[in-house]
């Protein structure tokens, strides 16, 4: 089949039907790379006021280069997936002193560098540069699955590596970036995963998965993500106006923001006799007035669903208590200032404000 067609009237429904987004009216390298890592697993309306307080923040790369880790991480704060907020600034690092600022002008290159895999890549390739690289995002594997009524799991290495070859034949050379940007419009505000508007459709005369009545089984993905179930014991050390946080800094989640004293157990636990790692509290259970949890907290990640619950310990003043390790005492200023995971705003806010 001559799939010519497949770009002409992709793009021509991009031409009139595109939302305006501030980041479609730059080919500045530095903007489209902020967005694209911003908007990845995020939606639009969550992902929009972030990219307006980066570019405000840090309007060039040398900006964001120069700030301290934390501020940047604060400003993240609430997008989840921090490690991409720290890849953001690493590489910025890096642009800002080894390459003079500019950033490199192919997809190649562009790959090369950390936290941009290989959608950035071609986003920035194709949107600054032109080149002729087609991205493969969820929106994508969707239109192309549909249209072409392709069969083959889109989390398996042969999908992707079929979907990528098929999305970089489509791809016009005369207009990479507005292809791309149309595809993805297309999909996620037309060809959407659940009630696509197939009747008022462009591409329905050519639609397999129209024809074939898959729309709703296409695209397919077998493989379901894992969720590992988490039981957090949060404990909230209180002397006068401060509060005990430390910063996180395992190979685990929230690396490098803020939270309380932390003891995992296997499951919710009911009371401090079902501790696991008591002991070690002892000494300042001891000289505190413990309040046990007025409710449980349930936090989605990815991959996790956290349920957590507070201790909050309030040692007397002028009791003299040394803090579990890597703890340190924080004034409620210090505490709005730090990043911290959402799940201890949401505590925070709710219980000191
Ligand atoms: S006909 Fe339906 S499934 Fe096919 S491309 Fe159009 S909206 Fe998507």
């Amino acid at each position: 089949m001559n799939n010519k067609f497949f770009a002409e009237k992709v793009i021509r429904w991009y031409q009139y039907q595109h939302r305006d987004l501030a980041w479609r009216h730059t080919r500045d390298p530095y903007y489209i790379w902020l967005s694209e890592v911003i908007l990845q697993q995020t939606r639009i309306a969550q992902g929009l006021p972030y990219y307006e307080r980066f570019v405000k923040t840090y309007p060039t790369v040398f900006d964001l280069a120069s700030a301290p880790e934390q501020d940047v991480i604060r400003l993240w704060q609430g997008l989840g997936y921090y490690s991409r907020a720290r890849n953001l600034h690493q590489t910025a690092k890096y642009i800002a002193q080894e390459l003079n600022g500019k950033f490199p002008e192919t997809y190649a290159q562009l790959l090369k560098l950390k936290g941009i895999g290989p959608y950035t890549a071609a986003a920035i390739a194709s949107f600054a540069y032109d080149e002729a690289v087609a991205v493969v995002d969820g929106n994508v594997y969707r239109v192309l699955a549909r249209v072409f009524g392709i069969e083959t799991d889109i989390g398996s290495t042969q999908g992707q590596k079929q979907f990528a070859q098929l999305a970089n034949e489509l791809i016009p050379h005369d207009q990479p970036a507005t292809y791309n940007q149309a595809i993805m419009e297309f999909g996620a505000v037309h060809c959407t995963p659940v009630s696509p508007d197939c009747l008022l459709c462009p591409l329905q005369a050519e639609c397999q998965a129209n024809a074939k009545g898959r729309v709703n089984k296409l695209p397919v993905k077998l493989k379901k993500t894992k969720v590992r179930e988490r039981f957090f014991n949060y404990f909230v050390i209180i002397q006068n106006d401060s509060v005990a946080m430390r910063q996180r800094t395992d190979r685990d989640v929230w690396q490098q923001l803020y939270d309380f004293h932390l003891i995992e157990t296997k499951e919710i636990i009911s009371s401090l006799d079902e501790l696991p790692g008591l002991l070690t509290l002892m000494p300042i259970l001891s000289k505190t007035i413990v309040t046990a949890p007025a409710r449980i907290y349930t936090h989605i990640l990815s991959h996790q669903r956290i349920q957590a619950q507070f201790w909050v310990l309030q040692i007397p003043h002028g009791e003299v208590v040394e803090l579990p390790e890597k703890m340190t005492f924080l004034t409620h200023e210090e505490i709005e200032n730090v990043p911290k995971p959402v799940l201890i705003t949401s505590y925070w806010k709710e219980q000191f404000f």
